[in-house]
């Protein structure tokens, strides 16, 4: 199975399939205690930085703000998507996502 994966327009959009799929601006609810010290950060997603594929799930390299506390920076490879049969499928993003600590390979 061969996706196509890319970040488009400086990391304002994420490509899955030469379709735009994950875009900046999302509030997503973020489960990452590595990331700042809220509990469930509610974090503002500002950029993507890389896209890759873990299994049959789309993670993406994002920078972005937790909106409570000001913390900056890249919490990690955030599950966005997934593949089923080959095509693109969302992810309830606003729910809390978890990032793939390791394991992942790109
Ligand atoms: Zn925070």
């Amino acid at each position: 199975m061969s996706v196509s994966l890319r970040v488009l327009d400086d990391g304002a959009w994420v490509s899955v399939n030469d379709s735009r799929q994950v875009s900046v601006s999302e509030l997503w609810r973020l489960d990452a205690p590595e990331f700042c010290s809220c509990t469930v950060p509610d974090f503002v997603v500002e950029n993507f930085q890389s896209v890759g594929v873990d299994g049959r799930t789309i993670t993406a390299n994002v920078y972005g703000q937790c909106i409570q506390c000001g913390e900056t920076g890249v919490p990690g490879w955030i599950p966005v998507g997934r593949l089923k049969n080959g095509e693109y499928v969302d992810l309830d993003r606003e729910n809390v996502v978890l990032p793939a600590h390791d394991g992942h390979e790109n």
